[in-house]
């Protein structure tokens, strides 16, 4: 997994095409990530003992990694992911167009 919780992304596909966001959370596991705002659905939850109020709940859903770009905090644009190491050995992420280290 290429993108990190807190990472500041642009979404390249489905319904929040071209929306901005932070990612909250990272599956790994599935390849998937939450992002701030991005993919909202509203549940409609029934009043249970967790949850005692009941009615519309709305919730970030996961969505897949590909349909995400991690927009690059230094040209400020979506870009690739690659990787470089530094001169510590040490691997970082670097933007895959201004080539600027990205943590
Ligand atoms: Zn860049």
């Amino acid at each position: 997994m290429r993108l990190h919780a807190n990472d500041n992304v642009m979404v390249t596909k489905g319904r929040d095409r071209g929306k901005q966001g932070h990612i909250t959370r990272v599956d790994s596991k599935h390849n998937k990530v939450v992002v701030e705002g991005i993919n909202i659905v509203t549940k409609h939850q029934k009043p249970t003992g967790a949850f005692q109020q009941g009615g519309l709940i709305k919730k970030e859903m996961p969505i897949p990694a590909a349909n995400v770009s991690l927009l690059c905090v230094h040209c400020s644009k979506p870009t690739r992911i690659s990787y470089r190491y530094l001169a510590d050995g040490n691997k970082a992420r670097v933007c895959a167009k201004c080539e600027e280290v990205i943590e």
